[in-house]
Formats: C-alpha cells, sequence, structure tokens
C-alpha cells in the first residue's frame, strides 16, 4: 500500500548521531516507519533527500508575531512564513499582544484571530501580570504552553507582577506541570542608569548597553531562581546575554533548580562594536555586550548549561527602529529566518557539531516546553516535522528578501554556508528550496504534562 510521503536517502541526524542508509516513511502527518532505503516503493509523493542531512523538525520557543494587535510589525501568515523559510517547524508565540494574551478569554480570542494562517505548527504562550496570576490554572487546561513573566520593561509594556504575585505564581505554575519563562532585568537599575546618561547628554547607539548592565540581568536571574527552588517550579531564562548570568543558571542547576536558558544567534555572534556599524538596528533587550559575554554563553551552550537556542524574533517597521537617538529606537528584530543559516555557518567552521545544534534547536526546546516527543524527535509515531538541509549550499543574508514584513536584520550581507532546503510540518511540504508552498496548516500544539 502506497504511503503519503517517503523522505529518501538522507542523513538522519540526532543528538547521538547521523544514520545513513534509512529511509522515512509518513503518513497522515506521522512519521509510521523507519527502514533501509528502499523499504517504501509506493508513495504518492518523495522529496530526495539525497547527499543532504534530515533532521528532527527545528523549534524556535521564542518568536513575537504580533497577532493581534500589532499587525503593520507582523503577523501570523507572515511570521510563519519566515519561520518556514528559516526551516523552523514549530514556534512559541510571546503574549505582549493588544490586547495581552493573559486571561483565557484573549488566549480563546488569539486562537480564533490566528487560525488557519501559520505554515508551521505554534504552540502559545501566556503573560502573567499582576491581576491575571489566579488565571494560571484556567490557562494551562486551555491549552498555554508556557507562561511568562516580563521582569523588565519591554515593548508593549506588559507589566510585571510584584514579588509577592511572582512567587505566587511559581506555585501555581508549579501546579500545571508546565514552565515559567522570564524577561531577566532589573527596571530600577536600568531606570537609574537611563536618567545618569540621559542626563549626561548621551544618544549613542552604546549608551542603551551601559544603561542595561550584565548585574540587571544577573539580579532578575538570582531572584527567579530563588523563587523557582522555593516554589519547585520550572523556570527558563529567556534571551540570556551574560557571563553573570551563565554562572548563577550553572550553580543553580548543580543544586537541582529546574532552571533552563535559552540565547541566540546575536548574543553568540555579534558584540556591542557592532552597534558602531549598525547603530540602533542593534538595539535589543537585554543589550548584545561585549565579546566576553559572547563567549561565556558559547561555553555555557556547548557544556550544557544553555540549553535553547531561540531567537526573539522581534519585527518593527523601519520608522520605529531606525533612529540617531538610540533611546528613540525600539529594541528588537527579526530573526527566525535567518538563525539557522548563521548556526549552520557555525557548524561548518567547526564550532559546533551538527549533532550539538539538533540538541539545542530541536530536541530540548520540545523536552522542556512540553512538546516532546511529540516534536523534537525523529521516530515512528510522532510528527513528521523535518528539516532538510544542505551543508554545501551556500548564500548571502539579503534583509530585502526576508519573509518577515520587518527587513531589518544586523545581519545583513553576511556570507552563510548551510541551508535549510526543507520545511516539512506534519508531513506537508511548506518550504522547498527558500520558496514557500503549500497551505497554512499550522495548528496549535497543546503541551504533554
Ligand atoms: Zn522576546
Amino acid at each position: 500500500m502506497a504511503v503519503d510521503l517517503v523522505i529518501r536517502n538522507g542523513k538522519i541526524v540526532t543528538p547521538q548521531g547521523i544514520y545513513e542508509g534509512d529511509d522515512i516513511a509518513v503518513e497522515k502527518g506521522k512519521i509510521v516507519a523507519i527502514d533501509k532505503r528502499g523499504s517504501f516503493p509506493e508513495t504518492k509523493e518523495t522529496v530526495d533527500a539525497t547527499g543532504k542531512y534530515v533532521l528532527p523538525g527545528i523549534i524556535d520557543v521564542h518568536v513575537h508575531f504580533r497577532e493581534p494587535g500589532y499587525e503593520y510589525k507582523e503577523d501570523f501568515e507572515t511570521g510563519s512564513m519566515a519561520a518556514a523559510a528559516g526551516g523552523v517547524t514549530t514556534v512559541c508565540d510571546m503574549p505582549n499582544n493588544q490586547p495581552f494574551c493573559s486571561t483565557v478569554e484573549a488566549f480563546q480570542q488569539k486562537k480564533e484571530i490566528i487560525r488557519n494562517k501559520a505554515y508551521v505548527d505554534y504552540g502559545l504562550v501566556a503573560a502573567v501580570v499582576g491581576e491575571t496570576i489566579e488565571e494560571i490554572p484556567k490557562l494551562a487546561e486551555a491549552g498555554i504552553n508556557v507562561f511568562k513573566i516580563f521582569m523588565g520593561a519591554t515593548v508593549g509594556g506588559v507589566p510585571a507582577p510584584d514579588d509577592g504575585g511572582m512567587l505566587r505564581a511559581f506555585q501555581l505554575v508549579a501546579e500545571t506541570g508546565l514552565r515559567v519563562g522570564v524577561h531577566a532585568e532589573n527596571n530600577a537599575i536600568m531606570d537609574y542608569l537611563t536618567a545618569k546618561l540621559k542626563g549626561e547628554g548621551r544618544t549613542d547607539p552604546l549608551a542603551h548597553v551601559e544603561a542595561r548592565p550584565p548585574v540587571a540581568e544577573a539580579e532578575s536571574i538570582q531572584r527567579a531562581i530563588l523563587f523557582a527552588a522555593e516554589a519547585v517550579c520550572n523556570l527558563h531564562i529567556y534571551h540570556l546575554s551574560s557571563k553573570e548570568g551563565v554562572e548563577l543558571i550553572k550553580a543553580a542547576q548543580e543544586k537541582g533548580v529546574k532552571v533552563s536558558a535559552e540565547t541566540g544567534p546575536h548574543y553568540l555572534l555579534l558584540d556591542c562594536d557592532y552597534m558602531k556599524k549598525v547603530g540602533s538596528i542593534l538595539k535589543m533587550n537585554p543589550p548584545v555586550r561585549s565579546r566576553q559575554h559572547g563567549e561565556a554563553l558559547w561555553k555555557g551552550l556547548l557544556d550544557g548549561t544553555v540549553e535553547v537556542i531561540g531567537t526573539d524574533h522581534s519585527p518593527h517597521t523601519p520608522e520605529e527602529k531606525i533612529k540617531e537617538n538610540i533611546w528613540e529606537a525600539i529594541p528588537g528584530f527579526p530573526g527566525v529566518e535567518t538563525s539557522m543559516p548563521l548556526m549552520l555557518t557555525q557548524v561548518n567552521e567547526g564550532r559546533l557539531s551538527l549533532m550539538t545544534y539538533v540538541k539545542l534547536a530541536s530536541e530540548n526546546p520540545a523536552r522542556l516546553f512540553n512538546l516532546y516527543p511529540r516534536k523534537g524527535t525523529i521516530r515512528v509515531g510522532t510528527d513528521a516535522d523535518i528539516t532538510i538541509v544542505d551543508m554545501e549550499k551556500v548564500g548571502v543574508i539579503d534583509s530585502e528578501n526576508l519573509h518577515s514584513k520587518s527587513k531589518i536584520t544586523p545581519f545583513d550581507g553576511w556570507r552563510v554556508k548551510g541551508l535549510p532546503v526543507f520545511t516539512i510540518v506534519r508531513g506537508n511540504v511548506v518550504m522547498k528550496d527558500g520558496e514557500i508552498v503549500g497551505k497554512p496548516r499550522g495548528e496549535l500544539i497543546k503541551p504533554i504534562v
């Protein structure tokens, strides 16, 4: 009997190794068999992966697709096209929408608005603000994947609960078996330094970096770790940017606190001096710091302290983003499409193995965000989410060609080697050779607890 799809002749990559000689058969969106090449002669569709690597679908647990509320920056269609183009099969979308996704009502409304628009699968993140803490159990029941607390000011102005509320929130999240993620920056420190720098007349890009020093991040991480230990709650540190942060997380993990961390390509590959070249384009919260911090993050990634590569895909318009006065520029830039080529280039340069990349960008995110084993692995019975990469293919990142509404990236003009050439979501090819194909069939994925 014919199956729906067979992926032939590829080299299958898992965190444990690379296996040659098997084909993958897909039926009704699931992997139904993995067996030696030529085992599945009858199929409706074939993907020939000769000479290429077959990866479990890449997962980006940190994107802002901006819908509802900020569709002029991005929407679920364009954001998910960017994801598919970047080899990403599942995203977790952030809640700083209008209205905030922080109540069951807002969640249901968002779910309806984005239905049938996404090319990739998605989980939704709920914001925890002061008034909605007690909604946590209901949000978990409704299908939220993860809860987010913005400990520092950010786009959309999601207010942080006070420390009492935060501890209560951690206790409630612990009961759900889900994870709470934090944007860890201390507002009081940043407000003080921002006022001081403005008072001195500073408007240059590096003033932004000075206004948000490592200690602002470290203080918030430390506090979140204390609360997570007290509440026995799974904690995730979004967009880790500092050496001090890596050290705190490592120490907490050694003590048995259930804390994970994510960093992104900009923190790994750029440093704050790059702002002298690209100006406010690189403005991000937390900021990209000196090389010393980037190296500490690399070390953390390779020794297992930092378990996830995410992008914080944050699209904005040029009018919002490009400013002479750094204080007037909005933080963030798109990243979901460029992350994989940038990181595969690092694989080609020998900085990490393809197996480690798969662990950081697929298996670990799936495990930590309650998507495993449905996502994050290639085995019989799982969703047929597959990213096929050509490690020899070279390209240049061109901001004009991004699928996001936002055509702004600090990586514009970067040469890359190693590109995704197929993105397959539950057996549906949604990207082939950089072109979006098929229909938006992405679904909301409820967490497995
Ligand atoms: Zn973010």
